[in-house]
């Protein structure tokens, strides 16, 4: 089939959806056109720069008529950093974006025509949310020192002073880690000669806490002038933890193995709810807490724990929805596949003093259809909190055969957890409740807790 449009063809769409980079999407006759800086419900003129079989890439040049959901970005380099892609879209209208794309897919792929679906639960201010930051170190072409972000889909670093979806005491951790790199001529970190020293800057915020570690990524076993590091840094208040990751490979992985701490303690503490959390620079944990507390508040209330059920955690990560679970169930099993984060689990589970978790290392789909087959371990409830790919058909398979009352769905990808749930529910399991969790304002990611019972 020809494309309805050629390159240099100007031609008008109405923007129907965001793309994953956050382009808006419009169709042509039929043909569907990416378009950077467009926003659902743009009228636009556009220029069309590539053509491929079933879709091409264009250019605004004229807004015809702009969408009701545009807004003037807080952020003064929101369009031009990697960072965020909706921060000119009212957040109102992104969490309604969030919410139909959760329901479409369920529609579209799942094949489900009821739909339960809760209001989206959005965030009460969506900015300042994150507790983790990553900042690239580099020059400009001018050989000038920038720290900030990478510009969307290169590694062309941004310059920032302050982020407005990091913690706000970022602000002064850049400011004096601008003035200690230059008085002390620490050499930044070049990608395309692997030479340089400093790579990264790390910050985690505990927010329950206030607690702060700095972590510093290098290219190299040694930071000089690091008497002179600790001694600004250890002024900002609430800072705990400063610390040396080495990373002399040559990846576009931010993080090394090693990690050594050079001030305060190697790791922050911080909670959600009534558990505590011990977080090192390579731990996972969840970067929006507050929302964080929701989600698991949410799949608490799906899994309906009466204090006699065996539960599956799979995909657990540092045990932080097994350890939620722990509280109310008799037994919680919790299953991830990095080694170092079950370390972190029962470590966590032992400072809160929690004796009915056991955690294993593996991939889940491995792990639970052989503990069921040699040693016939039983489930009421199962949580699986899968990455972007989703589940593992033969762990799917796994789950219909043990039958458990209710699966609770946590998911960061609407499009797979849709056909995971098909297959689910075209055999033994009814739909009960959907709900959308905005973790990542101005992004165009959504989380997604759903209830799965039994039929009867
Ligand atoms: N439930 C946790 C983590 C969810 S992120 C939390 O809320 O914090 C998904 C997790 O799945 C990651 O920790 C990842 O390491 C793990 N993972 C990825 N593939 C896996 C697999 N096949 N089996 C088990 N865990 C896996």
């Amino acid at each position: 089939m020809e494309a309805a449009v050629k390159k240099n063809d100007q031609v008008e769409v109405t923007i129907e959806d965001i793309g994953s980079d956050g382009e808006g999407i419009g169709k042509y006759k039929g043909y569907t056109l990416f378009i950077k800086d467009t926003v659902v419900g743009d009228k636009a003129l556009v220029k069309v720069m590539k053509t491929g079989k079933t879709y091409g890439y264009a250019r605004l040049v004229e807004l015809i008529t702009p969408s009701g959901s545009r807004i003037q970005p807080r952020c003064p380099i929101a369009d031009k950093c990697g960072g965020c892609q909706l921060q000119h879209m009212d957040y109102k209208k992104q969490l309604e974006y969030k919410e139909n794309k959760v329901r479409n897919c369920l529609t579209r792929i799942g094949g489900f025509t009821k739909i339960p679906m809760e209001p989206i639960c959005g965030m009460e201010e969506p900015y300042y949310y994150r507790n983790k930051s990553q900042f690239p170190v580099g020059r400009k072409k001018d050989g000038t020192l920038s720290i900030g972000f990478y510009a969307g889909r290169t590694h062309s670093i941004i310059d920032t002073q302050h982020c407005y979806i990091g913690a706000k005491v970022n602000v002064d951790i850049l400011k004096f880690m601008r003035t200690f790199i230059e008085q002390y001529h620490i050499e930044p970190y070049d990608e395309e000669t692997h030479k340089g020293l400093l790579r990264h800057i790390l910050t985690r915020v505990g927010f329950q806490t206030g607690e702060i570690m700095v972590c510093l990524v290098i290219n190299g076993n040694n930071l000089p002038h690091r008497e002179k590091l600790v001694e600004g840094l250890k002024n900002i208040q609430g800072m705990k933890s400063i610390c040396l990751n080495i990373n002399t490979s040559k990846t576009n992985v931010i993080l090394g193995d090693k990690v050594i701490p050079i001030w305060g303690e190697p790791y922050i503490t911080d909670s959600i709810g009534p558990i505590k959390y011990q977080i090192s620079p390579l731990s996972f944990y969840q970067v929006n807490p507050e929302q964080t507390k929701k989600l698991y508040e949410l799949a608490l209330q799906y899994a309906d724990l009466h204090g006699d059920e065996i539960v599956w955690d799979l995909y657990c990560g540092i045990g932080t929805i097994s350890l939620f679970l722990a509280q109310k169930a008799k037994k919680v099993y919790g299953v991830e596949i990095i080694p170092q984060a079950i370390e972190d689990a029962k470590t966590n589970a032992r400072i809160n003093g929690i004796d009915n978790a056991e955690f294993y290392v593996g991939a889940a789909e491995e792990v639970l259809p052989r503990m069921y087959k040699e040693k016939k371990v039983k489930a009421d409830v199962i949580v699986v909190d899968p990455p972007r790919k989703g589940c593992d058909q033969s762990l799917l398979d796994t789950i219909l055969e043990m039958g458990p009352k209710r699966v609770v769905y946590v998911s960061c990808d609407p499009a797979t957890l849709a056909r995971d749930l098909k297959y689910l529910c075209e055999k033994d399991y009814d739909l009960v409740k959907v709900q959308a969790v905005d973790q990542f304002g101005h992004s165009v990611h959504v989380e997604t807790v759903v209830l799965l019972s039994k039929k009867n």
